[in-house]
């Protein structure tokens, strides 16, 4: 094998190279079936044993409950910001709790479907901290409430989910985990419905796992279109519409390697660790020359936006950077400077690598 760069690309993103290799091996041929599974049909027995190998992976790693069902759907989180109302909301009001742009995009979309409102916001300060929960104004009539619990631009992660029942709410709590799905263990019993897109830790775009309470189901509107209906999406495995069937293979095949590693506990642990290297130089060591300025009570450790305190230099960084391995460092439009993603697939070599070039970079031009 020869060495691949450093990927810190924010999605679609870094796979594991074992998958990569794995997938590159079965491509002409899966299992002798003289086919590609992108060749397959979805309904012969062939990718039925896959995606149901990968449903019940995924249910293992996420310890999901029996009680709730696992979706492979198409449309991406984009999508499912208005699925979610329209099989939520029962066309009542729904309540958001904005702490980056995608949170702030999903409160947006809704209001097309039903009655959305902000029950807090930290737009104001920049989204750089997440409202103390016992300040959000959640309506008593709120079917749900919507949160994003890792925002991918902004860098700013829930470290623990909201309570609402704790909170006297009876709404059900909808989390877009897309961008730290397997990344740490879900609280199933404070969560109605949770969604990801695949593009970051889980696999290719083109996917999107749904994870719903059974008693969810059954509810959508009218107008919303068949294929994004939960229960008759549920009810036909997943098949009712011809589904993303190489995404959920090479989506399968991460499962498993996530497995092997040891588990989302392990992914979790390596996270901890990998968040601690590079949050620890840029706070510590490389402080005079970058900048972090999320609160440290709620820094992702997938999404890890940084800025060069001389933004002059940007260009040279990202040059330099790359002429090292090092892809795709440059930060969402939105906020400028840097942003490393570092999902499961990136290993602590990578973010020692990157920490090599910070403190390198930081002593040749400081
Ligand atoms: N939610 C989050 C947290 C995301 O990071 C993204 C994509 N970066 C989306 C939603 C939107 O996903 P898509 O482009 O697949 O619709």
């Amino acid at each position: 094998m020869t060495a691949r760069p450093y990927n810190f690309s924010a999605g679609p993103a870094a796979l594991p190279e074992e998958v990569l290799q794995q997938a590159a091996a079965e491509m002409l041929d899966w299992h002798g079936s003289g086919m590609s599974v992108m060749e397959m049909s979805h309904r012969g027995r062939e990718f039925i044993s896959i995606a149901e190998a990968a449903e019940a992976d995924l249910r293992e790693l996420l310890a999901v409950p029996a009680n709730f069902r696992i979706l492979f759907m198409q449309g991406g989180g984009l999508a499912e910001n208005a699925i979610v109302p329209l099989n939520m909301s029962r066309g009542g009001a729904a309540d958001f709790v904005i702490t980056g742009a995608w949170s702030q995009k999903s409160a947006k979309e809704a209001q097309r479907y039903c009655d959305a409102k902000v029950a807090a916001s930290n737009a104001a300060g920049g989204h750089l901290s997440i409202p103390d929960a016992a300040g959000w104004a959640l309506r008593a009539d709120a079917r749900y409430v919507h949160i994003c619990s890792n925002e991918t631009i902004h860098g700013v992660e829930f470290q623990t989910l909201p309570d609402l029942k704790a909170l006297g709410s009876a709404a059900e709590l909808v989390i877009d985990c897309s961008s730290h799905i397997l990344s740490r263990g879900i609280d199933w019993s404070r969560v109605g419905l949770a969604f990801a897109g695949a593009q970051k830790n889980i696999g290719p775009a083109g996917v999107t796992i749904v994870i719903v309470r059974e008693d969810l189901l059954g509810h959508a509107l009218a107008i919303c279109p068949s294929a994004f209906d939960y229960k008759l999406v549920a009810d036909n495995a997943s098949m009712y519409n011809t589904p993303p069937t190489y995404g959920i293979y090479i989506a399968g095949l991460v499962f498993q390697w996530v497995k092997r590693q040891g588990g989302v506990a392990e992914m979790e642990r390596r996270a901890v660790e990998k968040a601690g290297l590079l949050y620890g130089y840029l706070d510590g060591e490389g402080a005079g020359f970058y900048v972090n300025r999320i609160d440290a009570a709620c820094r992702s450790r997938m999404n890890v936006p940084f800025q060069l305190r001389d933004e002059s230099l940007n260009a040279d960084f990202l040059k330099g950077a790359q002429q090292r391995g090092l892809l795709q460092l440059k930060g969402h439009k939105s906020v400028g400077g840097m942003r490393a993603s570092i999902y499961n697939a990136m290993p602590l070599a990578g973010v020692q690598a990157l920490v090599d070039y910070l403190r390198e970079f930081a002593a040749t031009h400081g």
